[in-house]
This record gives structure tokens, C-alpha cells and sequence, in this order.
């Protein structure tokens, strides 16, 4: 199979040879029909002139001669200026069009490499799941003096990865999905109730408390989108805050941009992680290895997408080992 950069260079290629070959097209008949044109205007000039026109003709065979010399002097002359100049529309004409070609496709090749680097990463976290479970499973087959209980040890580890994979899975087809979403009035403390109560269970298995202050303002947005975002951004402050500590969710609304904060009292971001946490699959440190918090590094790209879908932006403020702040700012609906 051909690398993304193969593909590239051979498109940049055949759209310089289009681009060349449309310019050359150009070049080749205006200097066709300028030739026509000025050879006509020398036979016209120098010629025998044309029926009603007044000349004067000293009919001498040498005159004559010496005419048409002129006439063909200067045309060749013409031809030789012709090429000269289509020589230099080709060479200039060719580093235009490759610059150009190179610009025009640039884009797509970024998302190329892109869509190259999802399907890597994406890949890379499915395996890790399916290899604990193929080893766990043979394993448990192997071993002829394994008892019920052992079993179902190997089970239940079982439908733990596949639960991972199931939120997995989930979470890059809210990527994958294009489908129009249509923006009306929502009212974010609804948006705001609904995340709080899917997130609430695993706020109480580690004894966070959640302060819920959102007003009912209303913002133009896409409730589900909405309620998904907020879900994202309250499950990552319970999963990255130490228990007993208090998640709080506030909102405003100024300049007719509507606020949604959520705060944590948790491990904070690095000035250095900050600027990479929208992009895909990108983890901190502190969260992969040290603290060995579950996680795909999805969930704030999928919250950036929905919300810049729905015409607004999350922005992020924090401080290691204070705690978190997320953002999200959206028009309001009136
Ligand atoms: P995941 O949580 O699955 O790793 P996310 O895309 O939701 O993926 O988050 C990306 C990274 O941003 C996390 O790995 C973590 O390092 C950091 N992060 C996100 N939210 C918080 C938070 N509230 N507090 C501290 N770090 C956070």
C-alpha cells in the first residue's frame, strides 16, 4: 500500500502537469493567434496595401524583394521572441504550478496524516483490552485444575475490558459522527442536571461531593451535544480529583455568551500538558503512568468538537495540584 506522503507527492505531480498544462494551453494559443495578428499588420504595413488605401509604389522588383525581406525578417524575429517568452511561462509557469499544487493539497495531506495517526492510536488502544482478555482466557483454558471461582475471576476481568472497549468504541464513533445538528433555545441547567445524574455514581464511590449552581440561562446549542459535553467534563473532575473533594458547577452569562464552569479541586494540569489535552489520544503523564487513571484521552477532544459544532469554544485554567477549571462558552438564545 502506498505511504500518505507517496500519495502526496504523486497528486502534487499530476496537479502541477494540469496546472502546466493549462497555462501552457493559454500561452501557446495567444501567442498563436499574436503571431497571426502581427504578421498580418507587417503584410498590411509593408505589403502592397489594400483596395481603397493610398499609396504610393515605386513597382521595382528590389522594393519588392527588400519588402518581403522586412516582412520575413520581422517575423522571424516574432517567432524567435514567441518561444522565448513560452519557454520562460514554462519554467516560471512550472515553478508556479508546483508551488501552487503543493499549497492546494497541503491541507488535505494533514488530514491524511491525521486520519493515518487516528487509526494508529485507535488501533493501539483496542489491542491493549483484547490482549489482557486473549491471555487471561488461555490461561484459564490451560489450566485443568482451575476451579469455578478462578473462572469466574478470568470472567469478570473479562467483562471489565470489554467495558472499556465498549466506552471506547462509543467514544470514537461520537468522533466518526457527521450528522447536522440543529441549534435552538436549551436551557443549560437541564443540560447541567442531566450530566450530574449520569455522573453521579462514580462521584459516590469516591465521596465527591457535586455543588450544582447552574442558573437557567439559555444558550443556543444542541441539548445532547450539550449534556454530553458537560457529562465529559464532569466525569474527567471526578477521575482526576482525590476523594471527599467537591466538584462544583457554576454559570453567567455576559456579552450574550453564555458560561458553564466546571471546577475541581483535583491534581491540576501542567502549564505544559495544557495546550495538547484537545488533541486526540493525548494523555498527561501524570494521568497515563503515574496515577494509573483509566482513560483514552478522547473525551476533551469529543467535548471540543461538540461544542465548536454548536458555534462556541471550551478554554481551561488550572493549577498543578490545585485543581482544574473548564469553560464552556456558547451563544446565548436571546
Ligand atoms: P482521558 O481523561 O480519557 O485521558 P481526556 O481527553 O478527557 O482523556 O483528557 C485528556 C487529558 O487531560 C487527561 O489524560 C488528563 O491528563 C488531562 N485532564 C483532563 N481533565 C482534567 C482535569 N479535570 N484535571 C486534571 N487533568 C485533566
Amino acid at each position: 500500500m502506498n505511504s500518505p506522503r507517496s500519495i502526496f507527492d504523486n497528486a502534487t505531480l499530476r496537479l502541477t502537469l494540469w496546472y502546466m498544462l493549462i497555462l501552457m494551453t493559454f500561452s501557446v494559443v495567444f501567442s498563436s493567434v499574436l503571431f497571426r495578428m502581427a504578421s498580418e499588420e507587417f503584410g498590411r504595413t509593408l505589403g502592397p496595401g489594400r483596395p481603397g488605401e493610398t499609396r504610393i509604389f515605386i513597382d521595382d522588383d528590389r522594393i519588392v524583394t527588400w519588402r518581403q525581406q522586412r516582412i520575413d525578417e520581422s517575423n522571424a524575429r516574432l517567432i524567435s521572441n514567441l518561444v522565448l517568452i513560452n519557454l520562460c511561462v514554462l519554467l516560471g509557469g512550472g515553478a508556479l504550478s508546483y508551488l501552487l499544487a503543493r499549497r492546494t493539497l497541503e491541507p488535505i495531506e494533514a488530514t491524511m496524516e491525521s486520519q493515518a495517526r487516528f487509526t494508529s492510536d485507535a488501533a493501539h488502544e483496542l489491542r491493549t483490552p483484547l490482549a489482557v482478555m486473549q491471555t487471561g482466557t488461555e490461561v484459564a483454558l490451560r489450566d485443568h485444575h482451575a476451579t469455578k471461582k478462578s473462572h469466574e475471576a478470568v470472567l469478570q476481568s473479562n467483562l471489565d475490558e470489554i467495558h472499556r472497549l465498549r466506552l471506547l468504541t462509543d467514544r470514537l464513533l461520537m468522533l466518526a459522527n457527521e450528522h447536522e445538528i440543529e441549534l435552538v433555545p436549551v436551557a443549560v441547567d437541564d443540560a447541567a442536571n442531566e450530566a450530574m445524574n449520569r455522573s453521579i455514581v462514580i462521584a459516590q464511590t469516591k465521596h465527591i461531593s457535586i455543588d450544582n449552581r447552574v442558573g437557567r440561562h439559555t444558550a443556543l446549542a444542541h441539548q445532547e451535544s450539550l449534556t454530553d459535553t458537560l457529562t465529559i467534563l464532569i466525569d474527567n473532575a471526578i477521575k482526576y480529583s482525590p476523594a471527599k473533594s467537591i466538584v462544583t458547577l457554576t454559570s453567567e452569562v455576559r456579552d450574550r455568551i453564555v458560561t458553564i464552569t466546571v471546577k475541581d479541586e483535583g491534581i491540576g494540569i501542567d502549564p505544559h500538558d495544557r495546550d495538547h489535552i484537545f488533541e486526540r489520544f493525548y494523555r498527561a503523564d501524570s494521568s497515563r503512568s503515574k496515577r494509573n487513571i483509566e482513560g483514552h484521552g478522547l473525551g476533551l477532544s469529543i467535548a471540543e468538537r461538540l461544542i465548536s459544532r454548536q458555534h462556541g469554544k471550551i478554554t481551561v485554567e488550572s493549577t498543578p495540584g490545585k485543581g482544574s477549571e473548564f469553560c464552556v462558552h456558547l451563544p446565548a438564545a436571546h
